[in-house]
Formats: C-alpha cells, sequence, structure tokens
C-alpha cells in the first residue's frame, strides 16, 4: 500500500472495539480484528493480516477500550511501522448524533462535548465512543479523526417524519425526536444502487432495507434520507433478532401497572428478548430460524412469517412519502443471504407490480459476489442486493478530511 492513504476505522461498542486498517480507495483492509469482553476478566483480542490466519490474546482482566487501542498500536501493529505510517486519518463510528450532526466532522474537543450531549440516545455506545475517541487521539494526535455518524444521513428527514405526535415540548425541552440509525449503510447501499442502476442521481427514489441482528429501513430521494424506520433509539421499527421494532405503546403501561415490572425490565424485554428470539422462543439468528422453519417448528415459522410480513408493510408505506419507487435493495446479513425472505417479502408486494426472478433471487450469493438484480425484466421496480460496508464508506468519509 502506498503511503498516507490508509484509514484506521474504530467502531466502539459497549464492550467490544473492532478496527480494521482499510485503504479507501480500493476498499482492501491490511489488518482487522477485534477486542472484547472489555471490563470482564477475559477480555481479550484477536486479529488478523490480510491472508493470514487469526491470531487472539488476552488483554488482561478489566481491560477498558483505551487499553485495547494501545495494544492495537504498541502490539499489533508494532512490527508494521509502513502501516502505521500510512494512516491518514482515523474514522470513528459514532451511534448517536441527535440532531446535532449531519455530515462526517472533524474531532475536536467541542466535537467530543457534542457526543456526551448525545448520551441520552445511545447510552451503551457513545461513552464507549468516547474513551475510543480519546485514546485514538492520544495515540495520533497529528492525523485527523473524524466521527461518522449513523445518525447523519437521517438528518435531512422533513420535520413530519421526525416528529412524534406528542407534546411539542418534549420535543423543544428534551429533543424527543426520530433519530433513525444505520445511516452509513443505507447512504452507501443507496448510492450504490444509483451507480450500479445506471440511474440519474439526481431523480432516483430507492428503499432501502438494512436487514442484520438490528433491522432498519429508509426512503432515499435523490440521494437524501426523507424517512426511516428506527426512532429516538433502534428499538422502533421492523422486528428484529431480540428487539421488537413498533409496538403499541399500551403494552409498556400494561407489563408495569397490571404485572408490576418496572421500565427497565420493560426496556430489557423489549430490546433483548423480543424479536425473532421472542416469538420462536429458540434463536435471534435468522439463519436458526429459516432451519427450524423448514424442519416444520411452528413457533420458527410464525416468526419467519412476521418478520416477511412487517417488512413488506413497511416497504409499502414508503411508497408515500416516495411517490414513486424506482429500486428497493436488500442489505445486511439477513438481506444480503436470505434468498427465502426476500422471496416472500417481493411475493407480499406483488399487488405494486413487484416481480421477483426467482433463479437471480437464488443465486444473487454467487454472481458478482453476492450483488445484483434479483427483479424480473417486467417488475414495476428493481430489486437488487448489495452487501454493505460501514468500514469502506467511514475510510472513504474520513480520507476527504486529510486532503
Ligand atoms: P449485525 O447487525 O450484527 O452486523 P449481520 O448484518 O451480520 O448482523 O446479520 C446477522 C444476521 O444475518 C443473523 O440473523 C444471521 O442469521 C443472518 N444470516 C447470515 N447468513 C444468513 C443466511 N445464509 N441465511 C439467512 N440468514 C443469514
Amino acid at each position: 500500500m502506498a503511503n498516507d492513504k490508509n484509514v484506521l476505522v474504530v467502531n466502539c461498542g459497549s464492550s467490544s472495539v473492532k478496527f480494521a486498517i482499510v485503504d479507501p480507495q480500493d476498499g482492501k483492509v491490511a489488518v482487522s480484528g477485534i477486542a472484547e469482553a472489555l471490563g470482564l476478566d477475559d477480555a481479550r483480542i484477536s486479529w488478523s493480516f490480510q491472508g493470514e490466519s487469526k491470531r487472539e490474546e488476552s488483554l488482561g482482566a478489566g481491560a477498558d477500550h483505551a487499553r485495547a487501542i494501545d495494544f492495537v498500536v504498541d502490539t499489533i501493529l508494532a512490527a508494521h511501522k509502513e502501516l502505521l505510517d500510512s494512516l491518514a486519518a482515523v474514522g470513528h463510528r459514532i451511534v448517536s448524533g441527535g440532531d446535532l450532526y449531519s455530515q462526517p466532522t472533524l474531532v475536536d474537543d467541542s466535537v467530543e462535548a457534542g457526543i456526551e450531549k448525545c448520551i441520552p440516545f445511545a447510552p451503551l455506545h457513545n461513552p464507549a465512543h468516547l474513551q475510543g475517541i480519546r485514546a485514538a487521539r492520544k495515540v495520533f494526535p497529528s492525523i485527523p479523526h473524524v466521527c461518522v455518524f449513523d445518525t447523519a444521513f437521517h438528518q435531512t428527514m422533513p420535520e413530519y417524519a421526525f416528529r412524534f405526535a406528542i407534546p411539542e415540548k418534549y420535543y423543544t425541552e428534551n429533543r424527543i425526536r426520530r433519530y433513525g440509525a444505520h445511516g452509513t449503510s443505507h447512504y452507501y447501499v443507496a448510492g450504490e444502487a444509483c451507480r450500479e442502476l445506471g440511474a440519474d442521481p439526481e431523480n432516483f427514489n430507492v428503499i432501502t432495507c438494512h436487514l442484520g441482528n438490528g433491522a432498519s429501513i429508509s426512503a432515499v430521494k435523490n440521494g437524501k434520507c426523507i424517512d426511516t424506520s428506527m426512532g429516538l433509539t433502534p428499538l422502533d421499527g421492523l422486528m428484529m433478532g431480540t428487539r421488537s421494532g413498533s409496538i403499541d405503546p399500551s403494552v409498556i403501561f400494561f407489563l408495569c401497572d397490571n404485572m408490576g415490572y418496572t421500565a427497565q425490565e420493560v426496556c430489557k424485554i423489549l430490546n433483548k428478548e423480543s424479536g425473532l428470539m421472542g416469538i420462536s422462543g429458540k434463536t435471534s439468528d435468522f439463519r436458526g430460524i429459516t432451519e427450524g422453519k423448514l424442519a416444520g417448528d411452528e413457533k420458527c415459522a410464525l416468526a419467519f412469517d412476521m418478520f416477511c410480513y412487517r417488512l413488506a408493510k413497511f416497504i409499502a408505506s414508503y411508497y408515500v412519502p416516495l411517490g414513486r419507487v424506482d429500486a428497493i435493495v436488500f442489505t445486511g446479513g439477513i438481506g444480503e443471504n436470505s434468498f427465502r425472505m426476500r422471496q416472500r417479502v417481493m411475493e407480499l408486494l406483488a399487488p405494486f407490480g413487484v416481480k421477483i426472478d426467482e433463479v437471480k433471487n437464488e443465486k444473487a450469493l454467487v454472481f458478482k459476489g453476492g450483488r445484483g438484480l434479483i427483479s424480473a425484466e417486467d417488475s414495476s421496480v428493481k430489486v437488487t442486493v448489495i452487501p454493505t460496508n460501514e468500514e469502506l464508506i467511514i475510510a472513504r468519509l474520513a480520507a476527504d478530511f486529510a486532503k
């Protein structure tokens, strides 16, 4: 790799740090890894250089995010000075920038303060991001650090889409509104779809479905997000691995008032015990759900049906903000891999003129590296599978600040 053109992408979770050195030009990853179980006795880190097998080491009991980042630089990269020297920027993935950030932003002390202000919207993630940023700024004081916010892409939503129908003071005084999430992925696949379909970026309406353990959907008009399914937090919207998605809020009062649960307990039920997990009673993993369904497990079949039904209804509802839909994109682990889910969802969308090419849909995994059109020639809407690549887009956005 040539000098001064790589980006270190850092993604801090509540107890983990994912890292990768990415070439923003061609997306090549020189080294990537993950530190896990931070704060616990078995805190550890694993990594692999391109083409080499994975290595793993203990970080020592109770190691924190700063220790993980120091280990990356002092131990993993110590023998690869050329990689360290090649770093043009550090890109930090940030879950919530609230309504403060609508663009990737160069980090300084005021941006750290802004991320701190958004902690109520991402109480597990934003404190971890701050630890990562502070540690990385210490180690790399003289290259740009750039924050790429999951919420930023959704800041173009009109007010009638992002407000909740509750008294205004909760918005003006407490900033309670729809912020969305997965913005980097929605932005990336919307752009890729436009490019691949040879569409005019100024006249291209697309519905992007990011379906992983967390799942969200966005309506994107001419490159700008105009609606999205996640809300104040990632709990809203689609049914997910362990999250309920949208439910009648009265369920919460019922659980508290009639069954004696605390708000915190209900929060755990809706975030960690619901979704595919709650309905199947077995697994939050879509592969497991599909295998269960094929083996005749009725609860897995119900979970599969609910996931597809709710997704199809959400897609249908986005015909309203978009007016005309040119394309639908599937991405994320489920979107990229489950041809059965895609088939069911497209069948449910038949009233809108969506038509599937069953052969292409089943083969989406083997042509062009898992991407490509899966709609029939005479479908009213092009439906396409595009693997997401959040690291690459973070690297590209961060590299722009190093020019
Ligand atoms: P995350 O949101 O954690 O990044 P991913 O985008 O990796 O998650 O998606 C994980 C989901 O993708 C899991 O539910 C997994 O079962 C599902 N998945 C991965 N491969 C397949 C497959 N071949 N068929 C169906 N689902 C799959």
